[in-house]
């Protein structure tokens, strides 16, 4: 069998880049086994603009969010389902300093079009303690993850596009110009394993730095139209069941959920939320995040029909389409990479 491209790995990942190749006329085979983890299944699947304990603009967002938000419409149209809420992030002030530093920042030009409204008293203090008030975002929301990787997984199956084996590195044969992987030929190979990059044959050596994550599904008669947002995020998923999350832990990198994660998850929520919940159950996974928290793609240093396309944090919903279609743009018409996220910013590790 010949194929364009071989992909190892269809979380979020692997199942964008291959839409994108598709897309670009390219044929692909995916390699993902279901028994190992994926982070994508689990993930909030949250794209929020303005982020972080002292809220800025995430890293390159002008060019993260327009794009994410042309091509998840158009990728529910090919999968024939919807999977993208986009709904306003509710920040609460958590103090009037916080207000007066967002009253002046919502007008700069930076950060205008990610501002929904700026609301100087409390605004949802029927639900979330938000005396100081708090910030409304633009072009934020989630994608319903697991829907969307099961939709893709319909997709590509019925292209027999997918196979859902292990993908044994050892099996693999390079030649001059393809590459043989139990009698299927490909141009090359692209590595969307997640964290299990680690330990792998070809790209065990680039700097990952996983950090395992846990979230609460908990279930509320309250009617929430807005993603609560300070200590934990609240995803309204709908019918009542919420995303509560999440947890950051660099040490234990197991995927089983914790009571201590738990109980920090459950602390903040209470913090945060008036209405009363009950939990459902807790969800564990791990995030391939990077040192220098920046994605890592492109080909391999020795074996130019290897690539990267890996590093995407926990940030894998926003940044992955626009790199996504950076890759293919390098696949079929050569063009770089940008070099904060390109692989030979780490050539001196191998
Ligand atoms: C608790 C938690 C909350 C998160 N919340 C958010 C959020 O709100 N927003 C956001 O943008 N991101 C979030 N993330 C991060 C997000 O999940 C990741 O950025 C993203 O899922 C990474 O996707 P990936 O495809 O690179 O890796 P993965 O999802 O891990 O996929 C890798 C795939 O490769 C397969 N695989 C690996 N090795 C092999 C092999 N040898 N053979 C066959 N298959 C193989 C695995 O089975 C898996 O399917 C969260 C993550 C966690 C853990």
């Amino acid at each position: 069998m010949l194929v364009d491209y071989i992909l190892v790995g269809h979380g979020l990942a692997g199942s964008i880049l291959a839409n994108h190749l598709m897309n670009a006329g390219c044929s692909v085979m995916v390699f993902d086994d279901p028994t190992l983890s994926n982070s994508s299944k689990i993930a909030g699947g949250l794209y929020n603009p303005v982020t972080g304990r002292k809220m800025v603009k995430t890293w390159n967002a002008d060019n993260l969010f327009s794009y994410l938000t042309d091509y998840y419409p158009k990728l529910e149209k090919q999968l024939g389902t919807d999977f993208l809420h986009d709904i306003p992030i509710y920040r609460p002030f958590i103090s009037p300093e916080e207000l007066n530093e967002w009253m002046g920042k919502s007008a700069d030009i930076d950060y205008s079009s990610y501002v929904k409204q700026v609301h100087n008293s409390s605004a949802y203090g029927n639900q979330v303690s938000d005396d100081h008030g708090g910030i409304l975002l633009n072009q934020s929301g989630f994608v319903d993850t697991a829907k969307m990787l099961f939709a893709s997984t319909v997709f590509l199956t019925e292209s027999r596009s997918l196979k859902n084996e292990y993908f044994d590195s050892s099996d693999l044969k390079l030649k001059a110009d393809y590459v043989e992987y139990q009698g299927i030929k490909g141009k090359s190979i692209i590595f969307c394993n997640g964290h299990k990059s680690l330990g792998q044959q070809y790209f065990g050596w680039i700097p990952l730095r996983p950090v395992k994550g846990e979230l609460l599904m908990i279930k509320t008669q309250e009617d929430l139209r807005v993603i609560h947002n300070r200590g934990v995020f609240i995803i309204p998923l709908g019918n009542g069941i919420c995303k509560v999350g999440s947890t950051y832990d660099h040490q234990n990198l197991d995927e089983n959920p914790t009571i201590e994660a738990k109980n920090q998850l459950v602390n903040k929520l209470n913090e945060l939320v008036k209405f009363p919940y009950e939990i459902e159950y807790q969800l564990a996974g791990v995030r391939p995040a990077t040192m220098d928290r920046k994605p890592i793609i492109g080909h391999h240093p020795e074996f130019k029909s290897l690539i990267a396309f890996n590093g995407f944090g926990t940030k894998g919903v926003s940044l992955i389409p626009y790199y996504a279609q950076q890759l293919v743009e390098n696949l079929t018409e050569a063009r770089s990479i940008d070099n904060e996220v390109n692989i030979e910013r780490y050539f001196s590790l191998y």
